[in-house]
C-alpha cells in the first residue's frame, strides 16, 4: 500500500516513509503502509471541513442511502475481510468471519437504518431543542478489532451528518484499505471520509491537536487517551474515549457451574485475550471454586493453538513479539505474586513460529495482585474466590476500570441485584448475548462517552436551544 485516500481519491503521501507490517503468525513482513507526516493530516482535515456544509445539510435519507450502499459494497468483501484480518492480527479465520467481518457489517446496516430516522425536534416551553452535527470528527483506532473499531466512529459519524479524518493502528492497517475501496465503490461524496495511516505519535497527535478537528474519537489504551484529552483540552474540542477494561466474571454459588466457567473462558480468550471486554477475572463462590478451577483449567487445555487459517484452530498469535513479551511478563509476575498455575504458562508448548502464548489459567489470585489490576491482553485467566455476593460485588469493583462484565446465578433476580451494582458500562447475565444496538463503553479509567446504537450516533451531534 502506497497511498492515502484523501478529498475522495488514492493519493500519494507527502513524505516517503514507510511501515512494515507483519503477519503474527509466520513473522514475515507482508505489506507496507505510508507513514504519514502533519502535512497529510492537514490535508486530509481541509477535505473534511470542504465536505462538511454539504454533507451536514443533506437530506438524513440521502445519508442513509450512501450508508446502505456502502454496506451493500463491503458486504461483498466479507471473505476478503475476515482473511485480510485473519493474516496481519492472527484471528482465527471461523472466527475473523463471523466477529472480525460480521460484526462491523451489522453495525454499519444498524446507522444506515438509524440515519434514516434523525431525533424528532423537541420542545421545551418555548424552546424547540434542535440536534446538529459536530463537524470533523478524528478517529484513531487499534489493532485487535481493527475493521469494527473503525465502523463503530465512521457510521454514526456519518449518519449523524459530521465527516471524517481516519487514523487506523499502524499494526494492523491493512483492512482499512479495503473499506476505503469500498467506500470508492460506493461513490460517497469526495472529502467525507479520509484514510491518513502512520505512527501515533506523529499521525495520532497530528489529529488529536488539530484546529480544524472539533472531535476526537479514540479507542485504545488508557495513556494514550489521557494524552489525547489534553492535546483536545488546549481547544475544548469533545473527545469520546474507548479504553481498557479487567472485567469481572462473577459466577454466585448458585450458578450453573459448566456454562458459566466454559463460556467465561471463551469470553477471556476470544481473539487470543486481545479484547478490550474481556472477562480476565473470574470471581467464583469459595464453595465452588475447586470445581471452577479444575473446569477452567480443562477448557483451556482444550484450545488449540496454530495457524489462524488452519482447520481447528481456536486460538491464533498475539498480535506482535511486543505483546507476546508483555503477556509472558505478566504470567511471571502473577505466579511471583503467589499465584497458582492451573493451565499454560511460559514453559507449556506452544508453535515454534509465530509470538504464541499458551491459553493461561492462574488460580489463587489476590485481588490487588498486578495480574488481577492491570490489563493484560492476552490469553491470561485470574480466579479470585469470593465469600458471598457483596464481597463479590467488592471485588468486582476493585479496578480502575470499569467497561464490561458477566454474572452467574440460578436466580435472575440476584444476579440482577449483583449486576446494578457492579460499576461498568455493561453487564451480561447468564451469557446474555450481545447487543450491537446497546450503548457501549466505560466507567472509571475505560472512558468517556457510548458508541453502538443510538446512543452512540448522539455521541456526534451538539444540542441548540432556540427560543420564541
Ligand atoms: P494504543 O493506545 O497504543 O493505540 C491505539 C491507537 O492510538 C493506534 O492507532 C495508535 O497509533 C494511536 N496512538 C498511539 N500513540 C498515540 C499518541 N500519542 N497520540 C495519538 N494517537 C496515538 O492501543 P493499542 O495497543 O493499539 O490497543 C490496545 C489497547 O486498546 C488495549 O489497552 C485495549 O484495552 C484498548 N482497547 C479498548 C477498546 C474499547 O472499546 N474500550 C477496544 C479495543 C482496544
Amino acid at each position: 500500500m502506497d497511498r492515502f485516500y484523501i478529498d475522495g481519491a488514492w493519493v500519494a503521501p507527502a513524505g516517503t516513509d514507510t511501515i512494515p507490517v507483519e503477519d503474527p503468525t509466520h513473522e514475515t513482513i507482508i505489506d507496507h503502509v505510508p507513514a504519514g507526516t502533519a502535512e497529510d493530516v492537514d490535508r486530509a482535515v481541509a477535505a473534511a471541513r470542504r465536505a462538511f456544509p454539504a454533507w451536514s445539510a443533506a437530506d438524513p435519507a440521502e445519508r442513509a442511502a450512501h450508508l446502505d450502499k456502502l454496506h451493500t459494497v463491503l458486504a461483498g468483501q466479507t471473505d476478503a475481510i475476515a482473511r485480510t484480518i485473519a493474516r496481519e492480527l492472527g484471528t482465527p479465520l471461523k472466527v475473523a468471519t463471523a466477529v472480525q467481518a460480521g460484526l462491523p457489517l451489522t453495525v454499519l446496516r444498524s446507522y444506515a437504518d438509524l440515519a434514516a430516522h434523525p431525533l424528532p425536534e423537541e420542545t421545551v416551553g418555548n424552546s424547540t431543542v434542535v440536534r446538529e452535527p459536530i463537524g470533523v470528527v478524528g478517529a484513531i483506532t487499534p489493532w485487535n478489532y481493527p475493521l469494527h473499531q473503525v465502523v463503530a466512529k465512521l457510521a454514526p459519524a456519518l449518519a449523524a451528518g459530521c465527516t471524517v479524518v481516519l487514523k487506523p493502528s499502524e499494526i494492523t492497517p491493512l483492512v482499512a484499505y479495503l473499506l476505503f475501496d469500498a467506500i470508492d465503490a460506493a461513490g460517497l461524496p469526495p472529502g467525507v471520509v479520509n484514510l491518513v495511516t502512520g505512527h501515533g505519535p506523529v499521525v495520532g497527535e497530528a489529529i488529536a491537536a488539530h484546529p480544524d478537528v472539533d472531535m476526537v474519537s479514540f479507542t485504545g489504551s488508557t495513556g494514550v487517551g489521557a494524552r489525547i484529552s489534553h492535546l483536545a483540552a488546549d481547544r475544548i474540542a469533545r473527545v469520546a474515549l474507548e479504553l481498557g477494561g479487567k472485567s469481572a466474571n462473577v459466577i454466585l454459588a448458585d450458578a450453573d457451574l459448566t456454562k458459566a466457567v466454559k463460556v467465561g473462558v471463551g469470553n477471556a480468550f476470544l481473539n487470543s485475550g486481545q479484547t478490550c471486554t474481556a472477562w480476565t477475572r473470574m470471581l467464583v463462590h469459595r464453595s465452588r471454586y475447586e470445581d471452577a478451577v479444575a473446569l477452567a483449567a480443562a477448557t483451556a487445555a482444550g484450545y488449540t493453538l496454530g495457524d489462524p487459517f488452519a482447520e481447528g484452530t481456536r486460538l491464533g498469535p498475539l498480535s506482535s513479539q511486543n505483546q507476546k513479551n508483555r503477556v509472558r511478563g505478566y504470567v511471571e509476575r502473577g505466579l511471583a505474586e503467589g499465584a497458582r498455575l492451573a493451565a499454560g504458562g511460559l514453559d507449556a508448548s506452544v508453535p515454534d513460529r509465530g509470538h504464541f502464548v499458551a491459553p493461561t489459567v492462574l488460580a489463587d489470585v489476590l485481588p490487588d495482585a498486578t495480574v488481577a489490576q492491570e490489563e493484560i491482553f492476552g490469553p491470561v485467566l485470574s480466579i479470585i474466590p469470593f465469600e458471598d455476593d457483596d464481597d463479590a460485588v467488592t471485588i468486582a469493583n476493585n479496578s480502575r476500570y470499569g467497561l464490561a462484565g458477566g454474572v452467574w446465578s440460578g436466580d435472575e433476580e440476584r444476579a440482577l441485584r449483583v449486576a446494578r451494582r457492579m460499576r461498568t458500562g455493561q453487564v451480561d447475565i447468564n451469557g446474555g448475548r450481545f447487543n450491537p444496538l446497546a450503548p457501549f463503553g466505560g466507567y472509571k479509567s475505560s472512558g468517556l462517552g457510548r458508541e453502538l446504537g443510538a446512543h452512540g450516533l448522539h455521541e456526534f451531534l451538539e444540542t441548540k436551544a432556540i427560543q420564541r
